[in-house]
């Protein structure tokens, strides 16, 4: 896994980064829950199921299945009074963030692979580049050196990407609007 903070980080740059009001608190909050909600899938490790199994540590909780399938509910349950604009949006949005769990574990050093086709495919996969220092399992062990260790990682290759796509999509949406508007 990468850290909670870094999932959750890459949520709200995403959802901030169009600057739409209906990207309110809920719809972050939301945002941030699919983000790193497919890392409930550990407490199986106390009920026996290991790692590389179809509910194990990066399987049917981190495919794509299970973003569309959270995503879908959410919007169903959170938006289901707003129109169909705002609810494909939301969809979208929350997808995406859902997605993104799996997109940045794939692109970190350690554990297995993530099973984004799961449960047609169980196959594992990892990105051919993973330059993101894993995050250990478990709170205890993250605060720690190891834990200082995988956040610098993290701020090289994560949060300092996602930080400089924020600035380049918010100045490319001014350079947008001042140019419609003559
Ligand atoms: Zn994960």
């Amino acid at each position: 896994m990468a850290s909670a903070f870094s999932h959750a980080l890459v949520a709200l740059a995403m959802g901030k980064v169009s600057g739409h009001p209906v990207m309110d608190l809920r719809a972050l909050g939301l945002g941030v829950l699919c983000a790193v909600l497919p890392d409930i899938d550990v407490i199986g490790f106390g009920y026996g199921i290991q790692y590389g199994d179809l509910w194990g540590h990066r399987g049917l909780t981190h495919s794509l299945v299970f973003a569309v399938l959270l995503s879908a509910g959410l919007v169903a349950v959170c938006y289901r009074r707003e129109s169909g604009a705002v609810r494909a949006g939301m969809g979208l949005y929350l997808f995406l963030c859902a997605a993104s769990h799996g997109i940045l574990d794939a692109l970190t050093d350690g554990g297995l692979g993530v099973a984004f086709f799961s449960p047609f495919d169980t196959t594992r996969y990892f990105f051919p580049v993973r330059p993101v220092a894993v995050s250990p399992i478990g709170i205890r062990e993250f605060f720690n050196e190891q834990g200082l260790y995988v956040l610098a990682s993290e701020a090289k290759w994560i949060w300092l990407p996602t930080a400089a796509l924020f600035v380049t999509f918010r100045a490319l949406k001014v350079v947008c609007v001042r140019i419609n508007a003559r």
